[in-house]
């Protein structure tokens, strides 16, 4: 049992719902039906507006009724997810000690909502059509309180078979989810201004998050060695991680990409994207450059269909000459440098 002193808590909050930096509608009828709730507790309107970069939408809140805007303004909240957006919110209540917290029954207000008033300890009514301030019990039942100013929340229950009035006299803040589309707007006052509050909820970096971010951007950096029209392949014989820049030169000054063979994979010098052959990719570029590859069937295999092979190997046996159009015979470290400033001379 939640041990609160019901007195600490003022005003009417409603969750200031954002997509993509617009407030939805549900904000501006939740906004109308704060003020019209406010009246008779005496009491101010204040809307939560959690985001990133969302300063721009309190004019607006404003004009709708808000009295005060309480900004969270975080990266962390640019797109809905349940944990920042729960932290926030159930910051900005244990801090502001809302007396009633309205969220619109949208997707991201069903989800947040009961996540919310779990983690504050108090009662959620979802789905609410109808809400009013009263006494609670609504008729007086002898020998309990009546306890006046309450929260009555309304909502079909058993599928619409019967309405149910909900109130929650214990605890704080009253909290209900409300149906959107019933609530009405409230007229728009243009100019108005509301007290603005920005609050820092401290949020926890949520490095899950950042870390998928960052696969994301891996995987959308990623190119498909199988949609080059030119590939710069480099073998064991290129040497090292650090040489490959010799084939990534020669690549930029031909418009094309580099890929390997396993032997690259294995050491760890590009990764496994870049790999052609039996356990790599498949490819057919026009050109195909084997550099520093011997040329053994598991290799040939994902690139003996290129339109064009040219090999350079300091081993004139090489099997890679077999399958070549030409075959330059010498040190790559040499060969790859000319042939990288002639191209670019040309
Ligand atoms: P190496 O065979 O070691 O050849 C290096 C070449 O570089 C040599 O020919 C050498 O003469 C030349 N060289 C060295 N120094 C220089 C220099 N300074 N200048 C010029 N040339 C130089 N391999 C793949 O590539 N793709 C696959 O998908 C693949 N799948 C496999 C699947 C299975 C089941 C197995 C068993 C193997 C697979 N392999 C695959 C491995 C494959 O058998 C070879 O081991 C691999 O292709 C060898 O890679 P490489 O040609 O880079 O290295």
């Amino acid at each position: 049992m939640q041990n609160i002193n019901l007195e600490d808590y003022k005003g009417v909050y409603v969750f200031a719902q954002q997509v993509d930096n617009e407030l939805s509608g549900i904000a501006f009828e939740l906004l109308g039906e704060a003020g019209r709730l406010a009246k008779p507790l005496n009491t101010e309107v204040t809307a939560v507006l959690l985001g990133s970069n969302v300063g721009n939408l309190v004019d607006q809140l404003a004009e709708y009724g808000a009295d005060k805007v309480i900004v969270v303004d975080n990266p962390e909240l640019e797109t809905y997810r349940t944990e920042p957006y729960a932290q926030a919110l159930t910051a900005v209540i244990n801090e502001f000690k809302p007396e009633i917290m309205l969220v619109g029954a949208t997707a991201i207000g069903r989800d947040l909502g009961p996540t919310v008033s779990a983690r504050v300890a108090t009662g959620l009514t979802a789905d609410c059509t109808v809400l009013e301030i009263g006494d609670f019990p609504i008729n007086p039942i002898p020998g309990r309180e009546q306890k006046h100013n309450q929260l009555l929340m309304t909502r079909p229950a058993f599928g619409g078979n019967t309405i149910a009035t909900i109130a929650c006299p214990d605890h704080r803040p009253q909290m209900a989810t409300v149906r959107a589309g019933v609530m009405q707007k409230a007229e728009p006052k243009p100019g108005a201004k509301a007290e603005v509050i920005n609050f820092d909820a401290k949020l926890e970096k949520n490095s899950k998050y950042v870390e998928i971010q960052e696969v994301i951007k891996s995987v959308a950096e990623t190119v498909d060695i199988m949609d080059a029209k030119i590939l710069v392949s480099g073998g064991r014989g290129v040497g090292s991680a650090e040489n490959f820049k010799l084939l990534e030169d020669l690549a930029e000054a031909l418009g094309g990409e580099v890929s390997c063979s396993r032997a690259v994979t294995d050491n760890g010098w590009l990764p496994v994207d870049r790999q052609v052959g039996q356990t790599g990719k498949t490819v057919r570029p026009q050109v195909y450059f084997a550099i520093g590859i011997s040329g053994a069937i598991q290799h040939v295999a994902g690139m003996e269909e290129s339109d064009l092979i040219i090999a350079i190997n300091k081993d004139e046996d090489a099997p890679i000459f077999d399958v070549a159009d030409y075959g330059i015979v010498g040190d790559l470290n040499k060969i790859v440098p000319q042939l990288t400033a002639a191209i670019k001379a040309a």
